[in-house]
């Protein structure tokens, strides 16, 4: 009788045994290539990280406990004291915490540039600088970076290229493919797809993420539990149709938002009024389901009745789930320069309600 299941189990385990002292001992030499313990190697992990350097075009990944936990391991193995850091402007807050905050504690100093711009990144180039940042496009505003640009200047000078692929999803941008050394993800948001994971990628060649398995990842200990690497195998199955979907719906949406008198301003890349428009278009495979609006003339209290008025956007941060998310820029600042800012992210509900829905919490705004 076979017992093949079509879905891999969870091997809820925390060790592996041996027959042997002689196979023991084989796996303590080599952690990597046997399972012995599962803040190494386990089965569903290991079959999920296969999946995910497919996705990427990578030799290898490496899953972990958090996006964060994943950025913060791939920062942390190539940098030492001494060394300095390329940033991009306007990173997802907990990136810029560690390289503005937490790693000068260390020695290792760090620079923001504006992305956009390849001479000013250029131009702030250090002779100790290691490793470039990059998230393309960035949250809230959506700016892009010119990856292909980016990582031969970074190549040139041996510095480590990483960009922070969340936004995309590997089905939408390949940074690998452009000449991008480290990729790194928020699996939280549309790797896993259903609001009920947090979890981390880093996605490179095999001998970076092998030097990272034995350093951080072990040693910090930042792992995926096998029942959330089950819970993202089968968010895996859904990604295409999940990114065509929401893609689909945001771009409609943001077609709509841009015709409405009181919307003064759309920001997505794949709307023409996108100042990288062509960027967008040439670097990314598809539209994705975040993009903003600049309510207009908003004063804070137009743009909390507005926000307050949707039934189908739920007030809340981690995006990528299947349900619409809003989240105005004033709820993470009162002393927000934009008060009209507000970053939405499409579902999988139907467009047409959700268009009646940011209708009438328009109407009810500024009644
Ligand atoms: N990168 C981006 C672009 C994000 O939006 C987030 C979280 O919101 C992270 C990284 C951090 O990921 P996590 O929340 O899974 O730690």
């Amino acid at each position: 009788m076979s017992s093949e299941a079509l879905i891999p189990p969870i091997w809820q385990s925390a060790n592996f045994r041996f027959d042997s002292t002689a196979e023991l001992r084989a796996a303590l030499l080599d952690e990597q290539g046997h399972y012995l313990y599962t803040r190494g190697n386990n089965p569903g992990t290991e079959l999920l990280r296969a999946r995910l350097a497919e996705l990427e075009g990578a030799e290898d990944a490496l899953v972990f406990g958090s996006g964060s936990a994943a950025i913060a391991a791939a920062l942390l193995h190539q940098l030492k004291a001494g060394d300095h850091v390329l940033c991009v402007r306007d990173a997802y807050p907990w990136t810029t915490w560690i390289l503005r905050d937490w790693l000068p504690r260390f020695g290792v100093t760090c620079t923001f540039v504006d992305g956009r711009y390849i001479e000013q990144v250029q131009a702030a180039f250090q002779p100790n600088t290691r490793v470039l940042m990059l998230e393309s496009p960035n949250s809230f505003c959506f700016d892009l970076q010119d990856l292909a640009s980016l990582a031969s200047i970074a190549r040139a000078r041996n510095c480590l290229s990483m960009v922070d692929n969340s936004y995309c999803s590997p089905l939408l941008q390949r940074p690998l493919e452009l000449g991008i050394d480290l990729v790194l993800h928020s699996a939280t948001k549309y790797l896993n797809g259903h609001g009920d994971v947090v979890a981390g990628v880093i996605c490179g060649n095999r001998e970076q993420i092998a030097g990272i398995f034995k350093q951080e990842f072990q040693g910090l200990g930042a792992i995926l539990s096998p029942h959330d690497a089950w819970l993202m195998l089968r968010g895996l199955h859904t990604l295409p149709l999940r990114m065509e979907r929401i893609g689909q719906t945001a771009l409609w949406l943001v077609d709509q938002l841009a015709l409405h008198p009181r919307v003064e301003r759309v920001l997505y890349p794949f709307h023409p009024s996108h100042p990288q428009y062509e960027l967008a278009q040439r670097q990314m495979k598809g539209p994705s389901g975040q993009f903003s609006i600049v309510l207009s003339s908003a004063q804070p209290e137009i743009t909390e009745r507005f926000c307050d008025a949707l039934k189908h956007f739920h007030l809340a941060v981690s995006w990528g789930g299947v349900e619409s998310l809003v989240l105005p820029a004033i709820a993470k600042s009162s002393e927000n320069p934009s008060p009209g800012l507000v970053r939405f992210c499409a579902g999988l509900e139907e467009p047409a309600l959700l268009w009646e829905d940011l209708q009438q919490a328009l109407d009810k705004a500024y009644a």
